[in-house]
């Protein structure tokens, strides 16, 4: 039987073996608690049917539970010194293919034609480099992959904002930027303890589960995305200061701005944190004909 690579003993003698020291610029926090990755695949409900697409398996500790879960794994490491430890690592399982490169530059749609023609499930599950962690979710949900979702660990203020909902003080572009896609819960809160090197943050688990109907149609989705972003630009304003100040030429536009509030039935003195997902889609609509 194989000893899990997530355990603080193996962890450290596998770096030591190949003399790894960790690149903070890499986000490189490794999960040394077999339990804690278990749960985590078990948040993605997965199948022996399923395709799992992981970025960053750093030494395979998740890439290894992956391979136990699903029919096969794909993972994306930028890190070249971890290509001989993972090939070593992960020498047991027969069912992993790692890419060498940058996961923001890669393909990913093409990649999941090539690693996984005739699947019928693909999610992506990964311990995410906090640096680039939305980023790399936005770009993932963004290309329209044929992914059922996102199972992630990530920052928990990150999470925070993610999972908001209108009215509390972590809601804001990116919230929108997320649920307009996916459906978001935080599924688990994981202690600092469980990495080598622990984090300065706490972290956390969440789920984006693909919308099958989209939350709002939209005419336009990049304009809904520059509404969303300029009701937000300063928390204080009202949603009609912000636009005004934000959108090209708005103060110019004020009546239209004021007009097309009307239009959505919104009031011109409420604060974009109190705004849902569904009246945003109506207010960019309703500004689209005079801003594009
Ligand atoms: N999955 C491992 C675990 O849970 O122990 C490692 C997770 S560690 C938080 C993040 C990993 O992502 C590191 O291995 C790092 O080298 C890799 N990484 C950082 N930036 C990346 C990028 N842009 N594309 C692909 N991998 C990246």
């Amino acid at each position: 039987m194989n000893k899990d690579i997530a355990t603080p003993v193996r962890t450290k003698d596998i770096l030591k073996k190949y003399g790894f020291s960790f690149k903070k610029s890499l986000g490189q926090n490794f999960l040394i608690d077999t339990n804690i990755l278990k749960r985590i695949v078990d948040h993605a409900n997965l199948t022996e049917e399923s395709g799992a697409i992981e970025i960053g398996p750093g030494i395979g500790a998740l890439t290894e539970q992956l391979a136990k879960s699903s029919k096969k794994v794909t993972a994306f490491e930028i890190d070249q010194r971890l290509l001989p430890i993972l090939s070593d690592t992960l020498s047991p399982y027969d069912n992993v293919n790692i890419i060498h490169g940058d996961v923001l530059k890669a393909d990913v749609k093409k990649v999941i034609e090539e690693e996984f023609a005739g699947f019928s499930d693909l999610m992506v599950v990964a311990n995410l480099p906090y640096y680039v962690t939305t980023p790399i979710i936005l770009k993932l949900l963004s290309e329209n992959l044929p992914i059922r979702g996102i199972v992630c660990m990530l920052q928990k203020e990150v999470a925070d904002r993610i999972a908001a909902k209108p009215g509390t003080k972590e809601y804001g572009s990116l919230s929108i930027a997320i649920q307009y896609y996916t459906e978001a819960e935080t599924v688990m809160i994981v202690p600092k303890t469980v990495f080598m090197p622990q984090p300065n943050v706490d972290s956390a688990v969440i789920r984006l589960t693909k919308r099958v109907q989209p939350i709002v149609e939209v005419l336009d989705e990049d304009f809904f995305f520059i509404v969303t972003r300029a009701s937000f630009a300063q928390r204080r304003k009202t949603i009609l200061n912000n636009l005004t100040s934000q959108l090209q030429d708005g103060k110019a536009k004020k009546e239209l701005i004021l007009a097309a509030l009307e239009a959505a039935e919104v009031d011109p003195t409420r604060r974009g944190e109190t705004l849902s997902i569904e009246e945003f889609g109506r207010l960019s609509d309703a500004l689209l004909p005079n801003f594009k």
